[in-house]
Order: structure tokens, then sequence, then C-alpha cells
């Protein structure tokens, strides 16, 4: 830092520390003006320009520094000046003031903040120079962010100061109005009659009141501005088109319809989407018919000698098959027909921000008008670049379904949820299977201890789990397939007849107008949306897994939902999406599910959190099931019975988790769980046996001695703690 840098630092930090030491603080109240109103109101009478200048000075001299007190002189010049005067001189002291601060920020630390971030702050400083005075904007009129922040926060951008001073001038001019006129009602208050009074209730209303305004009229300019370059047709066709007939447009077309507004649903593919014709249908289908499999070599555990499985692959797949096909009619064309949707088979193309091209399954083009558009496009497996992938060949999640003979050795790409369900599946049917992860365990997401005992599972049922590992290339050697791996700086191969890829899923977010229309797609490739899941368009929405961030079948209803009442009905009311107990479950054996935090999650979030477990080994119903594996992990606030987070891993742990879903919606806490009747023998026994190792471990130690000795002294003995007064064993750990 140069010595000019230095000085100017010192003087800062010399005057502010002043101000607080010297207590000047006390002077920047209603409380202090109100006791010395008169005797300023004199003087002012007596000396105007003197008084607007001193005030004009202060004003400056509060912002320029940074410091408390802007927003009670805003009032205090209504109150001495007046609405006009007072607007002019608040108005033109901010504006300085806050471009004296901007420029010391600049001047002391934006040259090293640029130096130190400047890579990482392109994308900003190219936002700022495109439309920074746009966002200034915005942050003027609406104070989300304290004055004094954004003042210091642009100072450290390339924004132009002449750009600053202006926009400012111009973005608080309404704020400073509704201020300095509610300063102007402070001051005709002489009794608390006057408080009463329906100008400064209208003043207060109007300063309550007043972001909400400001929010519309930026809503307002920026739609404006999106919508600028494109004619708005006068009438339209329909009220909502949805693109996209899996889990979240069907969701969307049937609430649309069923508050009878007039709706087209456009599917490209087979209705129903991914979950029901490559995702979540076939694949618990195909889950069942190994787990059968699974438990009849398992049969002698049950006390069965002999339960010896004939099977053919292709008549598992053809179950598979039917099970679609028997789900099929919920999400048919006929089914959404019937319940008033206008269904077209046909690809959809967004040509405006309200009209809609249809190339129809027949070949006949179409296009159509509409108030709102969803985009429910959903996402397709990522097929990572590896050399030589595409030679060697490999299914995917949209493609292992027309598989009818079991490959005898598969190697699976990807340690998720998809690469873990169908790897135990090909194991169980008797396939070699070779896991391969690039992280360091499968199931990446959940806490290390869950991870692992679906590991110890898989390694169990012969799967070759290898994590740590890279796939580098494919190869055709010999004529045998062949994967070339790296596991810590080891290279090694991997014969296999089926390659498996399932890296993961990315929305699809091409090739039907996104582009032409100019809407942003985030950082994980999925469509940007906001908390009312609209696009930049405020008319155009999505929602599924297009829109992420998460990428479940129920979170795609959850957010079509939104989307939907959100597109039909947003002026009269907009819904956030509420992301706060989103749950999730992967179906392997030992099943995993969640919600809310787990250990891994709170710690990188630095919130608080106590454990308590509770072992299946224990539980009666999973004894007598054979299922007497896994644990109900849940996080709660220390001290406190509120839930933050459970993991079930165990047989239907997708099932059981749902009492503590719903605890954590309806803030409901462990002791309530425990104070309900659980049916005996089930497995959701579980959720209670949990809350009941909390509520021990956190039992009134004290209390209960003094409650052991009233015992005592009823039976006539001494009133000491005996032997027989078993400490409560601590089942729960406390961790920060
Ligand atoms: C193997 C597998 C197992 C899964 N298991 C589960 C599970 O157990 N539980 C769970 O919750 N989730 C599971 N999922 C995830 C779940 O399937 C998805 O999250 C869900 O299907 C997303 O629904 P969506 O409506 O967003 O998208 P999709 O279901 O992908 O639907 C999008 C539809 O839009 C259509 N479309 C796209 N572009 C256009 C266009 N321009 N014009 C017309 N139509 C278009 C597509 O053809 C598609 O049918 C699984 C996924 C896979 C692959």
């Amino acid at each position: 830092m140069t010595k000019k840098r230095i000085v100017l630092l010192a003087v800062i930090a010399a005057l502010v520390a002043a101000f607080f030491a010297f207590d000047l603080e006390h002077y920047f109240s209603l409380e202090y003006f109100k006791h010395q109103q008169a005797t300023i109101n004199a003087y002012f009478q007596s000396h105007p320009v003197q008084t607007a200048g001193i005030f004009f000075a202060i004003y400056v001299a509060v912002t320029g520094l940074s410091l408390p007190g802007a927003a009670i002189m805003t009032l205090v010049g209504g109150a001495i000046f007046g609405v006009l005067w007072g607007t002019v001189i608040v108005s033109f002291a901010s504006s300085i003031g806050a471009t004296l601060a901007f420029l010391a920020s600049r001047f002391l630390f934006r040259d090293a903040i640029q130096r130190k971030f400047g890579d990482k702050l392109t994308a900003i400083n190219r936002g700022v120079e495109k439309e920074g005075a746009f966002y200034l904007f915005a942050l003027r009129l609406v104070p989300a962010f304290p004055f004094f922040v954004i003042n210091l926060v642009m100072g450290l951008t390339p924004m132009k100061t002449r750009t600053f001073y202006w926009v400012s001038q111009i973005g608080m001019l309404a704020g400073t109005l509704v201020y300095v006129n509610a300063g102007t009602q402070i001051a005709q208050v002489s009794s608390p009659a006057g408080l009463a009074s329906p100008a400064l209730i209208g003043s207060f209303v109007l300063l309550g009141i007043f972001p909400l305004i400001a929010k519309k009229i930026l809503e307002v300019t920026k739609a404006r501005k999106i919508y600028s370059k494109w004619h708005k047709p006068a009438r339209f066709d329909r009220n909502l088109i949805v693109i996209g007939a899996g889990s979240a447009g069907l969701v969307s077309a049937y609430i649309a319809a069923a508050v009878k507004a007039k709706v087209t649903l456009i599917e490209q593919h087979k209705m129903g989407g991914d979950c029901l014709n490559f995702g979540c249908v076939p694949s618990k289908a195909l889950i069942r018919s190994a787990k059968l499999l699974s438990q009849m070599r398992r049969s002698r555990e049950w006390g069965i000698k002999s339960a010896s499985p004939n099977f053919e692959f292709r008549d598992v797949m053809e179950r598979v098959d039917r099970v679609i096909k028997s789900v099929a009619p919920h999400d048919s064309v006929e089914r959404y027909t019937e319940l008033g949707v206008d269904v077209v088979q046909g690809e959809a193309k967004i040509v405006s921000p309200w009209s809609i091209e249809i190339k129809r399954s027949d070949g006949a083009k179409q296009v159509l008008t509409t108030r709102s558009i969803i985009i429910a496009a959903g996402s397709s497996p990522l097929v990572p670049p590896i050399p030589g992938i595409d030679e060697v060949g490999y299914l995917t999640s949209d493609t292992v379904w027309d598989l009818r003979e079991l490959p005898r050795r598969v190697a699976i790409l990807g340690g998720g949820p998809i690469g873990c369900e169908l790897a135990q599946c090909f194991a169980r049917f008797g396939s070699q299977v070779t896991q391969v992860e690039m992280l360091p365990r499968l199931m990446l997401w959940e806490d290390p201890e869950i991870s692992e005992m679906v590991a110890k599972r898989f390694h169990a049922e012969g799967i070759d789990v290898r994590v740590n590992t890279k796939a580098k290339a494919f190869r055709i050697e010999r004529g045998e397939k062949v994967m070339v791996a790296d596991q810590n700086g080891e290279e090694f191969r991997i014969p296999f007849d089926m390659l498996l890829c399932a890296v993961g899923r990315v929305a699809r977010t091409k090739a039907y107008g996104l582009e032409n229309l100019g809407i942003p797609i985030t950082h994980q490739r999925t469509v940007e949306v906001n908390e009312y899941m609209q696009t930049i368009y405020p008319n155009i929405y999505a929602c599924g897994d297009v829109a992420g961030p998460y990428q479940f079948t129920h979170t795609a209803a959850h957010t079509a939902w939104y989307a939907a009442v959100n597109a039909l009905f947003s002026r009269f009311r907009k819904f956030k999406v509420d992301y706060s107990v989103i749950p999730w479950a992967t179906f392997t054996e030992p099943e995993v599910a969640r919600v809310g935090l787990n250990e891994i999650e709170a710690k990188a979030k630095g919130v608080p959190y106590e454990i308590t477990t509770y072992g299946l080994d224990d539980l009666d119903r999973a004894i007598a099931d054979g299922a007497a594996e896994g644990i109900v992990k849940v996080l709660t606030v220390p001290g406190k019975d509120k839930i933050l987070g459970v993991t079930i891993v165990g047989e239907h742990a997708g099932d059981l988790i749902i009492e503590y879903i719903t605890a954590m919606k309806y803030g409901i806490g462990l002791n309530k769980i425990l104070g309900t009747i659980h049916i005996y023998p089930t497995l959701v026994e579980a959720n209670k046996y949990a809350a009941g190792n909390w509520k021990r471990a956190h039992a009134p130690q004290g209390l209960l001695r003094w409650i052991e000795r009233y015992h005592a002294w009823m039976r006539g003995g001494n009133s000491g703690a005996s032997a027989a007064g078993e400490a409560p064993r601590p089942a729960a750990g406390r961790h920060a």
C-alpha cells in the first residue's frame, strides 16, 4: 500500500474511531432531535442558509465516512426544511457523500482486490461494465442492502464515478422523498394525539410499503427491458404451454387444467418422460427381481433349505417392460386429455416469449401463442469424452432397458444413485460387475460410514468397487473391450463386455429456443430461474430436472407446482419455492434415505449439531424379517429435540423416513415422535427408538437423583443414591 493510501486510511480510521469513542452516535437519534427541535428551528428561522450548509456538511461527512445516522438525518432534514428543500438538500448531500465513500474505497482497495482476484472477478467486471448502472439503480431503489455497503462495494468495480453519482442520485430520489416526507410529519407531533394523525400514519405506511412499490417498479422496468425487442400478441391461444410431459410437465399441465386454464402439453418422445420410461419405474422393477434372486440365494437364513433361482434375463427385462406398460396409463395422452389438457405429440420450440412452434409427429407445423410457458424438458445422461468410448460402445440409463441378454462382465462408470442401483442389480443377476468411481467413495454426498455400509454390502455381493479410480481410455485389445483406468497413479485394465455410463445427468437446454431468447444457463448447466421458478422472462418458467438443483421425480413435481401456480396467478400472488425439507432415497440394498442435513453438510455449513443413532440390528421386526442391518441417524440442535436432518439405512428406509420428513416440515421434535404410538412390530418403530435414545441421553440427571432419593425414602431406607439407579446410557454426542 502506498504512503498516500496509508495516510488516508489512518485519517478515516481515526475519524470513525472518534465518532464511536466520543459517543457522537447519540446525536443521531430522533429523541435527541425532538429534544433540540425548538432550538434548531429558531436557529433555522434566523440563519436559514447557514443551517442548510451545516446540515449538508454533516450529512456528507456521515455518508462519506459510512457512519450510522443517514436515515435519521433524512427524517430530520424533512422536519427542518420541509418536503421540497429537505429532498433537494438530502438528495445532493447523500449522493455526494456516497460518491466520496465510493472514491475512498476505490482509492484504497480496488487495485489490490482486482490484482488478487482479477481472474475470478472477470465475469462480475464485465457484468458491471454492461449492466452496472441498472444493478446500481435496482440496489438504490430497493434498499435490500445497507447503502454504505453498496458505496464501498461499487468502489471496487470498474464502474465510472460519473455513472455512480447520477444513478445514485436518481435511484435514491424516491426513497429520499418518502423519508423526508415522513420527517415533516414527525416535526408536527407535539402531543400524543398527534401520533395518531392521518398524515403521520400515512407517511409511515408509505415508508413501510415503499420497498414493495420500488420492487414492483423495478420488476416492471426489468421486464420492459427484456421484452423490448419482441412483439407481444394482442390475444393468446392458450393460458399456458408446457414443454415436456415428464413428471414436472405432467404436474404443471394437471394443475393448469384443474384450475380451468387452457393448457397445451407438448411431448416429443414418450409420455411420462424419464421417470416412467427410463428412470424410477424400470429401475425399481429391475431392483425387485434382483432382490428376489438375492433372497432366494439366502433362503437358508429364513429356514428354507434351497430355492434355486432359475431365470432368463430376457424374462426379467420383459417384466420391466410390462411394469412400465401398467403404469403408463397414469401418464397417457388419453388420461390427460380427459383431465382437460390439450396434449400434442411433437417437438416444441420457443420462437418468442409468447409463441411456441410445434413440429408434430406427423410432420405438420403449428404456432400457438400463450400467455405463459413452462419449460419442463428434463435431463439426459452425461457421457464423458473419454478417448475410445464411442468405439467400444456404451449403454446409459436411456438405453439399458433394451438389453435382453445378460452381459458376462459389466463395467459401470459412476458411484452415484443410478450407478449403484444398477451395479447391484447386474451383480445379483450374475454379471461380474466392476464399478469405477473417481471420487474417494460411493454416494459421496452421504456421510462416510453410510457410504461404507453400502460399499461393504457391495463387496459381500461380489461387486468390484474401485474408488479413487479414473477411466482414462477405452480400447479393443485382441477383440476384447478394455477400460484403461488409473488408481492413485497406478494404471490397470478392466476387461468388460458391457459398459454402462452413469456419471450424472445434464439438463436439456439446447435446440428448443433458449439460445434465441438469450435465457441464461447456470454453471450447473441448468436453466437459470429465480425463487419463483421464473426465467429472465417473467412469463417463462422452468421446473424439474431442467431447472435443478435436484434431480428427483418428487422435486420435479414440487417445483412444477410453484411454476404452474405462479405462471397462472402471479398477478395476484407469487409463491417462493420451498427447498427447506427435501428428501431422497437410493434404492440399493441396504436402502439409503435422507432428509435435511447430514454430518458433512452440517460441518460445511458450520451448523452445530448432536447425533443420535439407533441400530436396526436391535429392532424386533427387522430381526424377524432377516433385515437386521442398518441405522437411523438423527441430527438435532444441541440440547433441543429440533431435527436438523435424518439418514436411514436399511430395509424400506425410503418409507421409514416419511415420519421424519413430516416432523421436519411441520416443526415436530423428537419428544413428539417418542410420544406417538407406533404399531408393534414394525420397521417404523426404529424412528421411535431413535427418539428414545435421544431422550435417554437428555434425561435430567440431577432431578433423577432426587427422585431416586425420594423412592428410597418412601421405602423407609436411607436417601442416598443406590447402585440400582443405572445411569442412562448416553447415545448422543455433541458436535460443534
Ligand atoms: C435410472 C434412473 C432412476 C431414477 N430413479 C429415481 C427414483 O427412484 N426416484 C426419483 O425421485 N427420481 C429418480 N430418477 C430421476 C427422475 O427420473 C427425474 O428426476 C424425473 O424424471 C425428472 O422429471 P422431469 O419432468 O424434470 O424430466 P423428464 O422426465 O426428463 O421429462 C422431460 C420430457 O421433456 C421432453 N422434451 C424435452 N424437450 C422437448 C421439446 N423441445 N419438445 C417436446 N418435448 C420435449 C422429453 O422428451 C421428456 O419426455 C431416476 C432417473 C434415472 C435415469
